[in-house]
Order: C-alpha cells, then sequence, then structure tokens
C-alpha cells in the first residue's frame, strides 16, 4: 500500500518512515509533484493537521496524512503552540526560535512543557485525527545536535538528555510524534487487513 505523508521536512520523514511497516509505503510531497507550501492557516495544532491533509487530497487526489506539532509552556500560556515554527518570525529559523523561548523563560521558575502532534489521515473518504504527547522541561541552555527544532532544549520527563542528545530510536519511543503515529499504524493495520 502507498500512503502520502504531506511534508517536505527531511526529519520527519525519517522519523516516521523508521516506524510504518514495510507494507506501507510512504510517498512524499516531491513524489507527487507538490512543490508549493501547502496551507497551513488554521489556529490550532489540530486545525493544521486537517487543512493539509485535506488540501492534499482535494489538489492531487491522494489518500494521505499530515501531521502538526507545536511545542506548548505552561508559564507562556501554552506559547508557542500553534506557532512554534515562526515564532521569532517568519523566516522560522530554529535558533532563532529557541533563543526566543529561552530569552521568554529567563526569570520563570516553571520549566514544563509538552510536545504535541496531531496526524489527520484521509483515507478511503474518511478523516480522522491522532494525538501524542509527550511532556518534559525546557533546558535553560542548548545541549546536543541530534534531532531539529527544538530538540536541544527539550528534556523528556523521566531522562537526563535532551532530545538532541539521545538516538531517534528512544525519541520516537518516547515522544509526541512517535506516539501519535503508533495510533496511526493501530488504525492502517485495522483498515488494511
Ligand atoms: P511543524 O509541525 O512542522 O509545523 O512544526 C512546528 C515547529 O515545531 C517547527 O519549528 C518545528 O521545527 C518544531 N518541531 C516539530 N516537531 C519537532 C520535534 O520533534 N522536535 C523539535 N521541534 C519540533
Amino acid at each position: 500500500m502507498k500512503l502520502v505523508f504531506a511534508t517536505n521536512n527531511l526529519n520527519k520523514l525519517k522519523e516516521v518512515q523508521k516506524l510504518i511497516p514495510n507494507t506501507i509505503e510512504l510517498i512524499s510531497l516531491k513524489d507527487i509533484g507538490c512543490f508549493e507550501d501547502v496551507p497551513e492557516t488554521q489556529n490550532t495544532i489540530e486545525g493544521n493537521a486537517i487543512q493539509k491533509a485535506e488540501y492534499i487530497k482535494t489538489h492531487y487526489g491522494y489518500d494521505c496524512f499530515a501531521d502538526d506539532t507545536g511545542l506548548e509552556v505552561v508559564a507562556l500560556n501554552n506559547d508557542p503552540g500553534v506557532f512554534s515554527a515562526r515564532y521569532a518570525g517568519l523566516q522560522r529559523d530554529a535558533n532563532d526560535n529557541m533563543n526566543k523561548l529561552l530569552d521568554n523563560l529567563k526569570d520563570k521558575a516553571n520549566r514544563n512543557a509538552q510536545f504535541k502532534t496531531v496526524i489527520a489521515l484521509h483515507l478511503n473518504g474518511k478523516l480522522e485525527t491522532y494525538t501524542g504527547i509527550c511532556e518534559g522541561q525546557i533546558t535553560t541552555i542548548k545541549q546536543g545536535e541530534k534531532g531539529f527544532g527544538y530538540d536541544p532544549i527539550f528534556k523528556p520527563n523521566g531522562y537526563e538528555k535532551t532530545f538532541a542528545e539521545i538516538d531517534l530510536d528512544l525519541k520516537n519511543k518516547i515522544g509526541h510524534r512517535g506516539k501519535a503515529v503508533s495510533l496511526l499504524i493501530e488504525n492502517l493495520r485495522l483498515t488494511i487487513s
């Protein structure tokens, strides 16, 4: 079975490809000739995931799934949330975003935060969503070189290392996207068996 994963983010593709059973072949946006920016203009993470999946189904005709992720920081009223990618501006730069977040948390004792991923699946005329959450703490400095986005400043609860210091297999096992993908896979198994 072939399924489009509506992303241009190679890191996400790599993460999800590792989790998906090899009976399902993941197709990227590039593979279907979609080179434009897929709109994500909703004001919730779930809304953006649904918008992206619906855009691909409507404009390209493929069954697909799309994900949207945000980092919700308790002391900042759950910001940056749906604005995580452009928190420090439209240049969408990971370092700028992390610097702004660290700066905004400078005087805050509460550093609790969570990553939230919502996956929207458009399959056989039905749309479903799956949510994965990973709770943790924002560090005071960047630590580690692996991963992407906010990984160097996020320490998942129960671990002494940031997401940027642990292997992808462990990140996938305990992380937000891995949890959402597990729910997606469970559903795909039921649908295609
Ligand atoms: P989006 O889901 O690609 O829109 O991601 C929103 C923002 O969250 C971007 O700045 C990403 O770099 C960041 N982000 C998404 N997933 C992760 C992750 O697993 N770790 C760290 N940052 C992430």
